[in-house]
């Protein structure tokens, strides 16, 4: 069977490349392993799918090469992914400032994906692992369970190794080295963080206590919620530094962020002379989590006998508090994988490989990876539309 383009792939970045190419007159066949489309799409922002952030910008993105999402990204912006959903009557929200979320269900993403992909006459193939890739004369050639299938353009839209129950796999990875690309080391990002050992016996219990922090690791810093897990620490703040976090990075929790903690212990001090510590911080920070800290690191006694300069430094603690991290909770329950197919041998425009002609990579498979809220998508979304257009 013969097309102008194979597709592996059908996530959001395999069906945005197929739709594009598919209206631009290209046949096209996408195959994919799993027995459903956009399963991520599907799971995404607990079933209502965040599908782009409009605030989205180069910067929002980790790549070895931060240049290389600039291209792609510029000729098609969240508004474009928007009319698309707007033609098709999905309703949508903004959570938080930017982030973008269907009303009802993410399944109406996939559907509307699905449906244009039939109107471009693109033809999708489920439950089809491709087995082997050769290139040759005129292009590539693909054994499936539909048969050889054969194209003079093949689409890497694997996605990254993220949760290998919804299909994720190294497979473009694999395909990517086949020729003679270089994969970046890869690791689990968007992540929940674990602690062990002493780290985890002195915040055991704490499960479930959730709080507003800014995180920071190197130059990078969040402010959002955190939430203690019984494993370690999640919420979107951890999720987020977990992408710039690995084994010997320092991270940093300001555990009150935006307050001035000095004067708020002084007005402390100032109102209520003969309350203990412990009780002022319970008024500062979740209850359970400020007897923690006072029972572990903060000694406590009446606010009357700290003096200015033992305040100052509790403050400063309180607002660059050290939390040793062990790992992560790994691909399992990670969102994206930081890493991949390095970039510099990867056209930003086409999305064309530099060292196959008709190869082509895009979404997560490639180094380029979004912070959390709808970044991934627009990604997927504009990377896709890129490969699409130079197909
Ligand atoms: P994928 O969507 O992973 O698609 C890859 C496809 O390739 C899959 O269908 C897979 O079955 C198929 N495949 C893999 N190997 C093979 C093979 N060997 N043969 C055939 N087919 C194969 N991002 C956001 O922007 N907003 C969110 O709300 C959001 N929520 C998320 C929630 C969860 C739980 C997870 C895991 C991720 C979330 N993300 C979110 C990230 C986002 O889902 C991904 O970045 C995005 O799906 C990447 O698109 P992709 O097309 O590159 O890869």
């Amino acid at each position: 069977m013969e097309y102008d383009a194979i597709v592996i792939g059908a996530g959001a970045a395999g069906l945005m490349t197929a739709i594009v190419a598919g209206q631009r007159g290209r046949r096209v066949l996408v195959v994919d392993h799993a027995n459903k489309a956009g399963k991520k799409i599907l799971m995404s922002g607990g079933g209502r799918c965040n599908f782009t952030n409009t605030n989205t910008t180069p910067a929002n993105f980790l790549s070895a090469n931060p240049h290389f999402c600039k291209s792609a990204l510029a000729r098609y912006t969240p508004w474009h992914f928007i009319d698309m959903v707007e033609k098709h009557r999905i309703k949508y929200h903004e959570k938080s400032p930017g982030q973008l979320f269907c009303d009802e269900s993410s399944k109406l993403i996939v559907r509307m994906l699905l449906d244009e992909c039939a109107a471009a006459g693109v033809q999708v193939e489920l439950n089809t692992p491709v087995r082997r890739i050769k290139a040759g004369e005129g292009g590539f050639g693909c054994d499936t369970p539909l048969g050889h299938v054969r194209a003079p353009a093949l689409v890497v839209a694997t996605g990254g190794l993220s949760i290998p129950s919804l299909g994720a796999s190294g497979f473009g990875y694999d395909v990517a080295k086949q020729f003679g690309h270089q994969v970046l080391p890869v690791r689990a990002g968007l992540v929940p963080l674990t602690l062990s050992g002493k780290h985890q016996e002195r915040y055991d219990g704490l499960a479930g206590v959730a709080l507003p922090i800014a995180a920071s690791a190197g130059d990078a810093s969040f402010r959002d919620a955190m939430l203690f897990t019984h494993r370690g620490i999640s919420g979107p703040a951890i999720l987020q530094i977990s992408s710039y976090w690995e084994p010997g990075v320092d991270l940093r929790l300001d555990l009150l962020p935006g307050v001035d903690a000095y004067e708020a212990l002084v007005a402390g001090r100032n109102e209520r002379p003969a309350a203990e510590f412990r009780t002022v911080l319970s008024g500062l920070l979740p209850r359970r989590l400020a007897e923690r800290l006072c029972e572990v690191w903060l000694p406590s006694k009446p606010m009357r006998q700290y003096r200015d300069a033992e305040l100052k430094d509790i403050a400063a603690k309180l607002q660059d508090w050290p939390l040793v991290a062990s790992g992560t909770e790994g691909y399992r329950t990670a969102e994206v994988t930081l890493g991949g197919v390095d970039t510099d041998e990867v056209s930003s425009s086409t999305l064309m490989s530099k060292r196959q002609p008709g190869l082509y990579f895009v979404g997560e498979v490639l180094d380029v990876t979004g912070h959390l809220g709808g970044y991934n998508f627009q990604w997927a979304w504009a990377s896709g539309h890129a490969a699409g257009q130079a197909l």
